[in-house]
């Protein structure tokens, strides 16, 4: 049996593509998998589970939908949708796990990440993480109403955009030392998150052993996903589908 492993959707209502894509997943190989990890950047902004926007209820329904089918969904938080909360959870029946989080999988166990945590060259980045998932900031940004929730994550996607030009190009690498830390105190040999949008599978030498770092892409242009069976974990690209007839 497999496992499945996706992270930096970005699913917006300015793409559909990407939700309908990511619905074709939920309907037809995820309902076959063990369980499905969604490793952060879902969405590509939350401001909130009261949010009423229409779009985010089609999924919601989807991933509820594979939950009551027997398939488990795990999802970790993103530093797009940070906020997505126990509303949601309850909601979708997905659970939500901390990042970092040790997974045991096949004899093997995986440190699971969305990966920003990670690029610590970014030190105005780190900053705004730290403030962002501050528990006291979240609630008292929930407090406020949702059009003006909405203001802010617009412009805070648009601060990202200036911040370095382009989507991708925004994101700062991870930090190797950052890395060899963070497997040195899970004590484990493999690794998988996302965020930097680089999908690549690394060796590297951590305690003189063998590791290797998997890095899921994004689904902007075509989708990444992990599969990961008896065999171990296999990185593959998720070709997207031509909607234009
Ligand atoms: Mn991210």
């Amino acid at each position: 049996m497999t496992t499945l492993f996706i992270s930096d959707l970005h699913i917006d209502a300015d793409n559909p593509d990407i939700a309908e894509q990511f619905i074709g997943l939920l309907e037809a190989e995820a309902l076959e998998a063990d369980a499905l990890y969604i490793l952060g950047d879902l969405f590509e902004s939350w401001i909130g589970d009261d949010d009423p926007n229409e779009h985010y209820a089609t999924i919601k329904q989807a991933l509820r939908k594979l939950v009551d089918q027997g398939v488990p969904v795990y999802f970790m938080h993103g530093n797009r949708d940070f906020m997505i909360g126990e509303d949601f959870a309850a909601e979708t029946g997905v659970s939500i796990l901390p990042d970092p989080y040790v997974l045991d999988i096949h004899g093997a166990r995986v440190l699971l990440s969305h990966g920003d945590a990670y690029c610590t060259d970014d030190v105005e980045y780190q900053e705004v993480r730290k403030m962002t998932r501050n528990p006291q900031w979240q609630a008292m940004m929930l407090t406020k109403p949702v059009e003006e929730r909405l203001e802010f994550a617009a412009r805070a996607r648009e601060a990202s955009m200036a911040h370095g030009g382009s989507i991708s190009e925004d994101i700062t690498d991870v930090n190797s030392s950052a890395i060899e830390q963070a497997l040195h105190e899970a004590d484990v040999s493999i690794m998988l998150h996302g965020h930097t949008h680089r999908p690549h599978v690394h060796s590297l030498t951590v305690d003189r052993r063998d590791c290797t770092r998997i890095v899921l892409g994004d689904w902007y242009e075509r989708g990444s996903i992990v599969r990961w069976n008896e065999d171990g974990p296999v990185l593959s690209p998720v070709q997207r589908r031509t909607w234009d007839v």
